[in-house]
């Protein structure tokens, strides 16, 4: 197979919050991937900005660095790298102060394709806006990249939107959430949509439940006092889960194009009912073997925090009513596997024997590790012996249909920031629906902190609490092995 890749037009691309962790693990090693595979033009330029005192030179430095820490060793070659530090620069800047933006100011090209990625807290989103207003530096071709938190509730996030209005429309705003740059996120949409097989099967008539696993096997060490404040919940399940959950769920969209898909999207984030109080687990980790407990790395021992939740959630329309979308993540677990299980109903009536193996269909996506989908189907097991049935994946998993070149898929960032760069938003969450999320997230939050509900302590490196296993157990399902 020969991969096609389109260069993008020339670019000014400033990151602000360049020396920092994200720019150094994600965003520039993103950067010198794509370069390294001819899809950025000789024009395209990399700004970095942060406070920090430094040259370019100095900042190339920085860039290199990351590259050979975060690219893996194959793909990082001398000749490239020295060609991907070409375009690399710098400016000491503040963003709260004026210090920096005279010099910024005067060297972006107005006339290019300008991208700014605030790869900085979210306590400087408006300071930015601001000052790229202020000094004139953002034309109208101006794009901005903002991270995760987006807001900490409805109320955060609507002042954050409303900031970043001040100064940008919202074709301008580009709200990143990685999971939907996934490869194999992209491929569900194609198999949704591009095939006639799944597609009139996507249905409460026979889909028995959908379950959305998101397992880490970190605890929240480094980032504890950050976190307890958000806890899963509002960590997770707001943003990444529920996107994926929107993928799956959303009525096909009349086209693949932004505001098409996410006008789907929002309708099924309205559509999503109130969380029974029997139908949440939330659980904290405790001290395992040489790990520290959740509260011992929170720092707080009375925490309240949920490092885990499961979730059972209900879309109330007429595709989901009774088939159940069964949402968990959490922290410290047995391993790290994000994935989406669609399970299909039983046939209705079996003309086999009762004990011959047979077992309703199932259609994997995974996200990590080993991006692919698999379908399992009932088949005839080969040999004599009479009709025994065996259930078998049929591998969408894409090197042996497409060659191995095929796994050799570009991360999530790497396609993201192209995006921003050729304007496309359709992977990026509109202002609308960030806002949606967050009111049900509130609605989920105020309610178990209504009932006074403490999280239920569960063992590090394992499933997650038993009750979340009892979540399923009691409506005769369970979650599929977490194994990597
Ligand atoms: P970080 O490591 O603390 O980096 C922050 C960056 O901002 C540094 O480059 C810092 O450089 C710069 N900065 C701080 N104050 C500044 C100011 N007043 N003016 C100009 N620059 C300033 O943070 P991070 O982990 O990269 O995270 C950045 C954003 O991405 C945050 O919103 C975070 O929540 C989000 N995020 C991060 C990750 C991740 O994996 N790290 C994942 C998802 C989301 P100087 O100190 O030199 O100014």
């Amino acid at each position: 197979m020969v991969s096609r890749v389109i260069p993008v037009e020339p670019f000014d691309l400033v990151i602000f919050g360049g020396t920092g962790d994200l720019a150094r693990r994600k965003i520039l090693p993103a950067l010198y991937l794509r370069h390294r595979d001819g899809q950025i033009p000789d024009d395209g330029r990399i700004i970095g900005a942060a406070r920090s005192e430094m040259d370019a030179a100095g900042y190339r430095e920085t860039v290199a660095e990351a590259v050979r820490q975060f690219v893996v060793p194959a793909k990082c070659e001398p000749e490239q790298l020295a060609r991907f530090l070409e375009r690399i620069d710098y400016v000491a800047i503040d963003a709260t102060g004026t210090r920096g933006w005279g010099d910024l100011a005067e060297r972006m090209r107005p006339d290019l394709a300008q991208a700014f990625y605030f790869s900085v807290g979210p306590a400087l989103f408006g300071d930015l806006a601001e000052r790229l207003h202020q000094h004139k530096i953002a034309g109208p071709r101006a794009r901005i990249v903002v991270e995760k938190p987006f807001g900490h509730d409805l109320a955060s996030a609507r002042a954050l939107n409303a900031t970043l209005a001040c100064h940008f429309d919202e074709h301008q705003i580009y709200r990143i959430d990685h999971y939907l740059g996934k490869e194999t996120v992209q491929n569900l949409m194609a198999v949704r949509f591009g095939n006639m097989l799944f597609e009139p099967l996507w249905k409460n008539q026979y889909i028995d439940h959908v379950q959305i696993t998101v397992a880490e096997t970190v605890g929240v060490e480094g980032r504890g006092a950050y976190y307890d404040r958000s806890g899963a919940m509002r960590d997770m399940v707001q943003n990444h889960l529920m996107q994926l959950l929107c993928l799956i769920a959303m009525e096909p969209p009349s086209k693949f194009e932004p505001d098409a898909v996410r006008d789907e999207k929002l309708k099924v984030i309205r559509a999503l009912q109130p969380v029974e109080a029997d139908e949440i687990v939330r659980g904290q980790y405790q001290a395992g073997d040489g790990t520290a407990s959740y509260r011992d790395d929170a720092e707080n021992p009375d925490s309240r925090t949920e490092s885990f939740i499961a979730l059972k959630v209900h879309v109330a329309n007429w595709r989901w009513n009774g088939t159940p979308f069964y949402l968990r993540t959490g922290k410290r677990m047995r391993a790290r596997m994000s994935e989406i299980v669609v399970r299909f109903k039983e046939p209705p009536h079996s003309i086999f024997e009762e004990d011959t193996g047979q077992s309703a269909n199932e259609l994997a996506i995974r996200l990590q590790p080993n991006e692919g989908m698999d379908l399992t189907v009932t088949i005839k097991e080969p040999g004599p012996g009479g009709m025994r049935l065996v259930n078998v994946p049929l591998d969408m998993t894409f090197a042996e249909a497409l060659g191995e070149e095929a796994t050799d898929v570009p991360d999530a960032y790497e396609r993201l920031i192209m995006d921003v760069i050729r304007g496309n938003q359709t992977l990026f969450m509109r202002g609308d629906e960030v806002e949606a999320a967050w009111a049900w997230t509130d609605q989920v939050v105020a309610a178990w902190e209504a009932r006074g509900e403490k999280p239920v302590p569960y063992e590090a490196g394992s499933t997650g609490p038993e009750e979340a296993l009892i979540l399923m157990h009691r409506d005769a399902r369970r979650w599929r092995e977490l194994n990597t």
